[in-house]
């Protein structure tokens, strides 16, 4: 009998990321039965920039989570080409967190919701069975939903589910810095550098550490044999302000490093009928450009609300959305095409008025607005809905 199964649950959550953990406690505060099956068994560092945008913000208070006050306020950007750089205010600030914090937070506030969490859960594939089932076939068990959730971000769960975006040129590497003069100059700054080949960002976050993450080409990474050293001496030997920057930074965490990252795959939702993608599986945005996890966070949320909609024969508005990540997607590759050129960046940087109006206008259409979020439309009753538990 299916309700004696092991393992049944009405919706299994896939990843325990920020997309992942975030599905699941709006799913169970929609009311329904969730597990979520994440296959790392602790805190992990996973490739970054870790820069929580105004927008991103305002997904996670909205899940009760609100940051110590030891997580850096980040009120400026700055932009630095091999020669030059300028300097801006944000509009709204963001934060600096780790995603070894993150992550964790978002999977401890999802369990607390009353998810089931399950970890060291790594899913092979999944199949469609009798009786309106997915059995998901993981390293253990089998887990078996009604409605199934893959949230397992950049990498491909399966060979043939295989992204392919319109430009896979990139390795991403991140590691964790701290300067040896605490009094240093990026208290409250993100920075994004632009280098022949590639570019990055450094951003400060919890415990006095900055993160240093970037995206080189594998082309030149191969020709450096992969190589962090090599790979270090070629970035500041390319752009003077980062060779400023290390000369007064000791590293204090490993490096992690993901290749193959599918920028610019975005996935139509409408085909899924009982599998719903979300964060990097519906979309990859290219990196510092877009706003990843505020994506990530509204796929996530959106796709709780529009399962619960269909649920109860209710009125759904995904092209409304998929449009809007179009749209971002389109903006962020603009954004990307000046940053792999450090020559392009010197020539707008060149002209303060040009490059202040292109970052201004990029920013402002690579952002998630909530205002857009699906439940808007009738929010009264979503409203009720979502205070049920
Ligand atoms: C170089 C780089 C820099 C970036 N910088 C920023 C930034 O500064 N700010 C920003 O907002 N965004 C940034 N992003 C984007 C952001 O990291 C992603 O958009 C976001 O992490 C997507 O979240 P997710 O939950 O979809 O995936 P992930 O965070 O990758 O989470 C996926 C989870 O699924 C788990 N998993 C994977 N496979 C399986 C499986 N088979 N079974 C079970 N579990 C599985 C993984 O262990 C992981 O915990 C950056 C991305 C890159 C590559």
């Amino acid at each position: 009998m299916v309700s004696a199964m092991k393992n049944l649950y009405e919706c299994v959550v896939v990843g325990g990321g920020v997309a992942g953990s975030t599905a699941a406690y709006h799913l169970i505060n929609l009311g329904y039965k969730v597990a979520l099956l994440e296959k790392t068994n602790g805190p992990h560092h996973k490739v970054c920039g870790e820069f929580l945008s105004f927008e991103a913000l305002g997904y996670l208070k909205e899940m009760g989570i609100f940051l110590d006050d030891d997580i850096p306020v980040i009120k400026y950007f700055r932009l630095s080409s091999p020669r030059s750089k300028v300097e801006f205010t944000f509009p709204f600030p963001g934060r600096g967190m780790s995603r070894y914090q993150l992550d964790e937070e978002l999977l401890n506030n999802a369990r607390h919701a009353g998810v089931d969490v399950f970890r060291s859960i790594c899913m092979r594939s999944y199949h469609q069975e009798e009786e309106g089932l997915i059995r998901i076939e993981t390293i253990t068990d089998d887990f078996y939903a009604r409605y199934l959730f893959i949230a397992t971000g950049k990498h491909d769960h399966s060979k043939e589910h295989k992204r392919e975006g319109k430009d896979n040129s990139y390795v991403g590497l991140k590691t964790h810095i701290r300067f040896k003069d605490q009094g240093h100059e990026f208290k409250e700054t993100t920075a994004l550098f632009s280098f022949p080949g590639g570019y990055g960002g450094i951003c400060p976050v919890e415990d006095e550490a900055m993160n240093f993450c970037f995206l080189i080409d594998k082309k030149i990474y191969k020709a450096l044999n992969g190589n962090f050293d090599a790979v270090l001496a070629y970035l500041r030997r390319s752009n003077r302000q980062l060779d400023a920057v290390f000369h007064q930074a000791d590293f204090i965490e490993p490096v992690c490093a993901i290749s193959h990252i599918p920028y610019g795959f975005l996935r139509d939702q409408s085909s899924h009928r009982n599998v719903y993608f979300l964060g990097d599986q519906r979309m990859v945005i290219p990196s510092f450009t877009g706003d990843g996890m505020a994506i990530a966070l509204s796929t996530a949320k959106n796709c709780a609300y529009e399962f619960d909609c269909r649920q109860k024969d209710r009125k759904v508005q995904v092209e409304q959305i998929q449009k809007r990540l179009k749209k971002q997607m389109h903006w962020a590759f603009i954004a990307q095409g000046f940053l792999k050129y450090p020559w392009a960046i010197e020539w707008c940087m060149s002209v303060p008025v040009l490059s202040f109006f292109l970052i201004k206008t990029i920013f402002q259409k690579t952002r998630v607005s909530k205002t857009e979020d699906i439940y808007h439309d009738d929010q009264s009753v979503f409203t009720s809905d979502y205070s049920r538990r």
